[in-house]
């Protein structure tokens, strides 16, 4: 089974919930898709082994066999090519790797050569995974597709997908059983919330919510929730202790065995949600 921990904006308590269950279940393949900012590490502190770079292919031109026609660039969807006093250049942060310039190209003039944009570690065993975009580089999907790769259909698989409602969300979300929308109880994470819905019910993938740093007198995800007949599988309390440990890379389930009991019942309905 695969489970998705997805939230509207970052710092909403993601890594906490998708780290704190993959350590309650223990046995389970744990992926983190948020190459941006991978912080499952920190908690879950995995001895990472082996390391493999992500390279996408960018075409390079031979400006010898090239005559200025500009179909290359008429073809380029995403505005990465352009010919300027007859020559090609390449923008190759915004190349998507379609390779449609060099089936346009008629002189042979394009060629395909590898960018490596990042890496993705794992432990030995895999049970750990995750992706590191290199700074200043705009696409994370090849490496959420690469992480991907690697997903161990024996064992329950928790993936900590990047924050928003993007391509990469999509790319992580997709052909999984399930997803843990994580929110606060604020205006911001109501209104990301109600975007992350969106996203889940359009891709037909159950899910439940979670609801951090709640309080008894900030009840609006519960009430959104009741409205649209939404379950709520935890609520994790506004707690001074748990954000203290938080900053030191300590989870409430590392510190208290009753918040593991409580992770393996959220992990309990979600088998029962994939199932009905
Ligand atoms: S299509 Fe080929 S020949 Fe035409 S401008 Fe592009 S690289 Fe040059
Ligand atoms: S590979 Fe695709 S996206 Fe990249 S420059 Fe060529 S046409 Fe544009």
């Amino acid at each position: 089974m695969k489970i998705a921990v997805l939230s509207g904006k970052g710092g909403t308590g993601k890594t906490t919930v998708s780290a704190s269950l993959a350590y309650s279940l223990g046995a389970c393949q744990y992926i983190d898709c948020d190459v941006e900012e991978p912080n499952g590490a920190i908690f879950l502190k995995p001895d990472l082994q082996e390391s493999y770079q992500v390279k996408v292919p960018v075409p390079e031109v031979d400006q010898a066999k090239c005559n200025g026609c500009g179909a290359c660039v008429k073809v380029c969807q995403f505005n990465a090519l352009a010919v300027i006093k007859g020559k090609v250049l390449l923008f190759s942060e915004i190349c998507h790797h379609c390779g449609a310039c060099s089936l346009a190209c008629q002189t042979g003039a394009v060629h395909e050569v590898d960018r490596i944009i990042g890496v993705v570690e794992t432990d030995q065993v895999q049970s750990f995974l995750h992706g590191r975009l290199n700074i200043g580089e705009p696409i994370s999907i090849p490496i959420i597709r690469e992480l991907k790769k690697r997903i161990n259909k024996d064992l329950p698989v928790i993936l900590d997908c990047p924050p928003g409602a993007s391509c990469s969300v999509v790319q992580s979300l997709e052909d999984c059983d399930y997803c843990i929308l994580v929110t606060e109880p604020t205006p911001f994470g109501l209104h990301d919330l109600k975007i992350a819905v969106a996203l889940v019910k359009k891709m037909g993938i159950p899910f439940g919510v979670i609801v951090n740093k709640a309080t008894e007198n900030q009840r609006m995800i519960q009430d959104f929730c009741k409205e649209n007949e939404i379950g709520i599988l935890m609520e994790i309390p506004f707690s001074r202790k748990i954000a203290e440990k938080y900053s030191k890379g300590i989870l409430p389930v590392q510190d208290n065995p009753e918040w593991i009991k409580r992770f393996q019942e959220v992990y309990a309905k979600v088998e029962r949600g994939v199932n009905q």
